[in-house]
């Protein structure tokens, strides 16, 4: 059986109850090196054979995973943030259905919650955004040109970038041919949740500046928007005028 799991943003304690579980019962663990904090690897066994899936290819993670199946043995996939997003987990759960091998997927808190902690902010907040896009620049992979960011950018949504913080130049003017301005809030937030984190706010205009300044260009999300701003409408539902299934308002 291989689990993937989701290893949280960083912080060693943001990894669940459930992924700890089965980190501490793995007979084979195989982590993303770049971005999983070695102390979750701590939770293992001593005897646990730990693999650095950052000097593997896809192959070698599967023949690992095959192997260790093989021997009856109880595989940890572990990923960074929350499998979901930039994990590469499809390939490999494709590849273990052929294979006829069971696997589950325990979620991780992604970074861009870390981010969003680590900076005080809702992404959701009323009359400003209700939406969050989550992409990314094209890199060396590319990205679908219906998604380019500036014609995501036209929406003035809440954004949080991954993978794109080395091409901060890039980021900030494509981000201006869409709804945002230069003024429009921003902020760079380098390995949230570690103890090396560093939060830099600024705006859409200064971004490229900020990157250089702090010299971020990688480990680090990009969050834009109007919800890093001071102006915001309260919440209907905790308004007291606001009648639900569980409260009475007041008329
Ligand atoms: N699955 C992961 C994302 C993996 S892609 C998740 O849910 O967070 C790798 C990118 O994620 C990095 O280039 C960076 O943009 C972002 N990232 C991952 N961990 C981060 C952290 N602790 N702080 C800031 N950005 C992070």
């Amino acid at each position: 059986m291989v689990h993937f799991v989701g290893a949280g943003p960083g912080a060693p304690d943001l990894i669940t109850l459930r992924g700890a579980e089965l980190l501490k019962a793995a007979d084979v663990v195989i982590y993303a090196g770049s971005l999983v904090n070695p102390a979750l690897l701590e939770l293992a066994e001593p005897e646990c054979a730990i693999f650095n899936s950052a000097e593997m290819t896809l192959e070698e993670v599967l023949a690992v995973m095959f192997q260790a199946e093989a021997e009856g043995k109880a595989v940890v996939r572990l990923h960074t943030g929350d499998p979901c997003l930039y994990g590469a987990i499809r390939e490999q759960m494709d590849a273990l259905d052929e294979k006829g091998i069971p696997y589950d997927d325990t979620p991780g808190v992604s970074s861009f919650c870390g981010a969003a902690a680590a900076l005080g902010a809702e992404f959701t907040l009323p009359g400003v955004s209700q939406s969050v896009i989550i992409t990314r620049l094209a890199g060396r992979t590319p990205v679908p040109e219906a998604e380019r960011l500036a014609s995501l950018a036209g929406h003035g949504a809440s954004m949080a970038l991954f993978l794109s913080a080395g091409m901060l130049g890039q980021v900030q003017a494509e981000l201006l041919q869409g709804a945002y301005t230069s003024d429009t809030p921003a902020a760079l937030v380098y390995k949230a949740t570690w103890p090396d984190e560093k939060v830099v706010r600024c705006t859409v205009g200064t971004l490229e500046e900020a990157g250089v300044r702090e010299g971020i260009h990688k480990t680090a999300l990009v969050l834009v928007g109007g919800f890093l701003g001071g102006t915001y409408e309260r919440s209907r539902l905790y308004d007291p005028s606001f009648t639900t299934e569980f409260r009475k308002g007041t008329s």
